[in-house]
């Protein structure tokens, strides 16, 4: 499966913010730097833009939604211009 981020469809990284604090945890470790509680890092953060993002699409998925844009855009033009 080829999975890609929401924003920019890009690959992406496993997020290493910690859930409870937003802060950096240690790759090594399952607990949060600032209040030592159990954490886990949820979410990826974007290769591309650098964005923490919570879900992934489909490569196919975005590439579909980026297209049914274009044609939105395109239609919109038309109406604008009276094309
Ligand atoms: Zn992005
Ligand atoms: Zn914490």
């Amino acid at each position: 499966m080829s999975e890609v981020t929401t924003c920019c469809g890009s690959s992406y990284e496993d997020s290493t913010i910690a859930d409870c604090c937003s802060v950096e945890m240690y790759s090594n470790d399952s607990k949060c730097p600032v209040c030592k509680d159990n954490t886990e890092a949820t979410g990826y953060i974007c290769n591309e833009c650098g964005n923490w993002t919570e879900t992934l699409e489909e490569l196919i998925e975005y590439e579909a939604r980026i297209h049914e844009n274009y044609l939105e855009e395109r239609a919109d033009a038309k109406r604008k211009y009276g094309e």
